[in-house]
């Protein structure tokens, strides 16, 4: 028997879809921070999936793909339930901000109070009405900072369900990442529930193969949940990283990346040039191991320390 689903006083009945809107709290000015909700139910029994995004309100690319799918009407499944989130942070979204009011970051604030900052009371209703609804989800991000990510799905390879998904996903890059505190992964992996965090492209940019990325492994997993009949095959194999590490500038300078990202590169290949402002002096950049390039920063003004390359192994060592 599927149950009735109930987010505040709203009823979605089996079989109904509802595009809802909900009160998260007021800005000084009275101004009213909502956040809207889209369900998709079908009649037949089956598990409930969140898409969320937005989590940084300057990620784009990944709400662009909850909005596509939201538009294709993908979300209504032929069994199971599922319910897509496009903005969760509307404040940082209308800002060009990854964070939220006060300069907190909403994925740093799970489970949230209802009492708490802005941040807080948003992880508070995803906590306390969304996440006990699902079985799973996936949280789309983008990377902040002018960081550019190839796609890749973050998980941790030492929860059989959570890997599981992230294979059926099947994005570019399959990263092992380390669950971070008071996270919306780690907040529902502590119920048992998998969140796959999917990374891909650059804040404020908006990249077509990213969303396409995302959008296509969705696919996957909702036909894996048996809530759709077709997914689109993965165009290449998925390459499992076991751990990753930040190549950082050894001074301050103009960066000059020199490698695409998505490539494989070998233990001291030039991946880079460092170089100042005048045209005096320069310096490689250079691969400490054999690994993948899954991102880059794009930023061109560097200090030293800052992160320049993400570096991804297929082994341990
Ligand atoms: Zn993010």
């Amino acid at each position: 028997m599927n149950r009735e689903f109930k987010i505040r006083d709203e009823i979605i009945l089996p079989g109904e879809t509802k595009h809802l809107d909900f009160f998260i709290s007021r800005l000084p000015t009275g101004t009213v921070i909502n956040m809207p909700v889209i369900v998709g139910r079908s009649k037949r029994q089956g598990p409930t999936l969140l898409l969320s995004a937005g989590m940084h309100g300057d990620e784009i690319n990944g709400v662009e793909i909850v909005r596509r799918i939201v538009k294709e009407r993908l979300f209504v499944p032929k069994r199971g339930s599922v319910i897509c989130i496009p903005i969760v942070n509307t404040l940082g979204f209308i800002n060009f901000s990854r964070e939220n009011s006060g300069g907190k970051d909403v994925n740093r604030s799970f489970p949230g109070t209802q009492t708490g900052s802005l941040a807080s009371q948003i992880a508070y209703f995803l906590s306390s009405e969304i996440l006990p609804l699902i079985d799973c989800g996936i949280d789309f991000h983008t990377g902040g900072n002018r960081i550019n990510n190839f796609p890749q799905i973050r998980t941790v390879f030492n929860h059989a369900p959570s890997l599981e998904l992230a294979r059926v996903f099947s994005a570019p890059y399959t990263l092992n990442a380390p669950l971070r505190d008071k996270s919306l992964r780690k907040h529902a992996l502590s119920f048992e529930k998998p969140i796959l965090v999917y990374e891909a492209g650059e804040s404020m940019r908006l990249r077509k193969h990213s969303v396409d990325v995302g959008v296509n492994g969705a696919l996957r997993v909702m036909k894996h949940l048996g809530m759709r009949d077709e997914a689109p095959t993965p165009r290449i194999p998925s390459t499992s990283l076991k751990k990753s590490v930040w190549v950082r500038a050894k001074r301050s300078g103009m960066h000059h990346s020199v490698v695409r990202y998505g490539s494989e590169v070998s233990v001291n290949d030039v991946i880079g040039h460092i170089t100042d402002p005048y045209g005096k002096s320069q310096i490689v950049v250079k691969s400490p191991s054999n690994g993948h390039i899954i991102a880059i920063n794009n930023l061109p003004i560097i200090n030293r320390g800052d992160a320049l390359f993400h570096l991804g192994f297929e082994n341990d060592d």
